[in-house]
């Protein structure tokens, strides 16, 4: 019989009841790697009061020996390196090269919350104002001060995707134990044996009992977590959809929401861009994490005559993508993440078929390993710009070109589409670059980069349907979202 995957509550391991439940498998093999519980809210609480009762030592205790912890569990990560970048490529399915990559930006994350020191410090103005004296026998007035404290909240929850199972997480929990909270993560039902080891090494670390908690589930445990009087901060990442219901429910509730959700990412080719930048920047922004990723640039909108050079470079360069389990040698792309994606992901080519859109490669009859979730590179040029290939987020490796003659009507598509993650040009033109950042309505911009993913000391910064909230992930916004700000006004008589 397969085994239960555990939730890690109060420091230690614990098997959750029965219930509602699904598989979690290994998506290049279809091999089930565990079960999950899904609506375990009995267990749920227990993780939301071992998280209470931790709090108050939690955030009496000195940040500099907070972030003590944090240092030995970035070094014990460091170890632990390899045996994470394998269970993402069993459990996900990325390529070793793209787990890597997952785990080390993780790691930058938990160096980030290092800091948490110097990011908690607050300011002080002395001499704000003076008010009159009591004293007869004194004249001059007496100061006012003020300082700002940054204090932290309590407990806070993360629900985080699939798509990228050790970074998201890590996104979150280290900078918010880091501000003296303690935390409830949920990860996503189809990668928790990697959120279960990434807490567990926290524990190694020295994290006390109860710090940070870990429950598997799916809406039932979600609802309870967004409705719980304890709880007072949500961070979640995901897709539209289910954010904009997190950000409903849980400010209705009063609670303290950053939503990051799905995303539409353009890229714009100008006639001008270095050839072999721009092929790659595409292949690898399009194709990169078999398109599932937000930062995944899925529709190219070529300038002028640009569509020349351009396609013909594109088509060739996705034919030679090897598609197989992520651990084999030269895997250039690996699976999506279950069959239900796969049934998504062909869906959106036969509706952009049916749309009109020409289809110069088709994933549908890539070859690909005969067991598991596979779908190949598929590129779709002449697209109707109001499609749902040009509109809708796929999620899969599937790029739709839009030709435009000018500049401007390239940034119009940019415009067109409901989100606002990311935004791409490739050019040599400062002027075009200048006048691309500026208007094209995407809070993460790249200028010759197909992926401009922000590095951890800058927030994760969505617009539009991609983000909900006011604070984004990373950077300084999650100190500030993490902890409450403290006025002191004070005088001495
Ligand atoms: P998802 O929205 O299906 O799931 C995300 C989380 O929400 C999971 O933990 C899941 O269990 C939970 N959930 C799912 N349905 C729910 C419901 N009805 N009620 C309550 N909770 C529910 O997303 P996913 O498929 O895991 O991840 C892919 C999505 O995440 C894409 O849209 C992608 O663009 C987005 N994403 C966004 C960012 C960002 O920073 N903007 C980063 C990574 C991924």
């Amino acid at each position: 019989m397969t085994n239960m995957i555990e939730y890690f509550i109060d420091g230690k391991r614990v098997t959750p009841g029965s219930g509602l439940r699904c598989s979690d498998i290994n998506p290049a093999t279809n091999e089930v790697l565990g079960e999950v519980a899904l609506s375990e809210v009995a267990s749920t609480n227990a993780a939301i009061e071992s998280a209470v009762r931790a709090f108050p030592d939690w955030s009496d205790t000195p940040v500099g020996e907070r972030c003590q912890v944090l240092f030995r569990y970035k070094k014990i990560l460091e170890h632990n390196f390899d045996e994470l970048a394998q269970m993402i490529v069993d459990e996900h399915g990325k390529t070793k090269q793209e787990a890597r990559g997952d785990v080390r930006r993780g790691i930058d994350c938990v160096e980030y919350a290092c800091g948490a020191p110097s990011l908690m410090m607050g300011r002080t103005l002395p001499r704000i104002a003076v008010s009159s004296s009591f004293s007869r026998e004194r004249e001059e007035g007496i100061p006012l001060d003020s300082s700002l404290e940054r204090v932290p909240i309590g407990v806070c929850v993360g629900i985080t995707p699939f798509n990228f199972p050790i970074m998201v997480p890590l996104w979150m929990w280290p900078m918010a134990v880091a501000c003296g909270n303690t935390f409830v993560l949920k990860p996503s039902e189809k990668v928790s044996l990697c959120a279960l080891r990434e807490v567990e090494l926290a524990f190694e670390a020295g994290l006390p009992p109860g710090v940070l908690n870990m429950v598997t589930g799916g809406p039932d445990v979600v609802n309870h977590l967004l409705t719980h009087d304890d709880v007072k901060a949500i961070s979640f990442v995901g897709s539209t959809q289910v954010a904009k219901h997190i950000y409903k429910t849980a400010s209705a509730e009063g609670k303290r929401v950053q939503c990051m959700a799905g995303a539409k990412n353009t890229m714009i080719i100008m006639p001008d861009a270095n050839k072999e930048a721009a092929v790659d920047g595409v292949i690898g922004s399009s194709m990169g994490n078999t398109g599932q990723r937000c930062l995944a640039g899925s529709v190219a909108v070529l300038v002028g005559d640009s569509p020349q050079w351009f396609i013909p470079k594109v088509v060739e360069a996705a034919k030679k993508i090897k598609v197989s389990a992520g651990d084999e040698s030269n895997c250039g792309m690996g699976p999506l993440i279950d069959g239900a994606s796969v049934d998504r992901v062909t869906k959106a080519i036969e509706d952009g078929v049916e749309a009109g859109a020409d289809l110069l490669l088709d994933g549908r009859t890539a070859t690909v390993p005969g067991k598991g979730c596979f779908v190949g590179p598929t590129i779709f040029d002449n697209v109707p710009a109001n499609s749902a290939l040009a509109m809708e987020e796929i999620f899969g490796p599937v790029l739709s070109i839009i030709r435009v003659d000018t500049l401007d009507d390239a940034i119009a598509v940019t415009h067109r589409s409901p989100y606002g993650n990311m935004a791409v040009m490739f050019t040599d033109s400062g002027y075009a670059a200048n006048k691309f950042k500026n208007t094209a309505g995407a809070g993460m911009i790249g200028i010759n980069v197909g992926v401009p993913a922000p590095m951890s000391v800058f927030p994760f910064c969505g617009w539009k349907d991609s983000f909900f909230g006011t604070l984004h992930s990373n950077g300084e916004d999650s100190v500030r979202f993490y902890t409450e700000g403290r006025i002191v006004v004070s005088r001495w008589l």
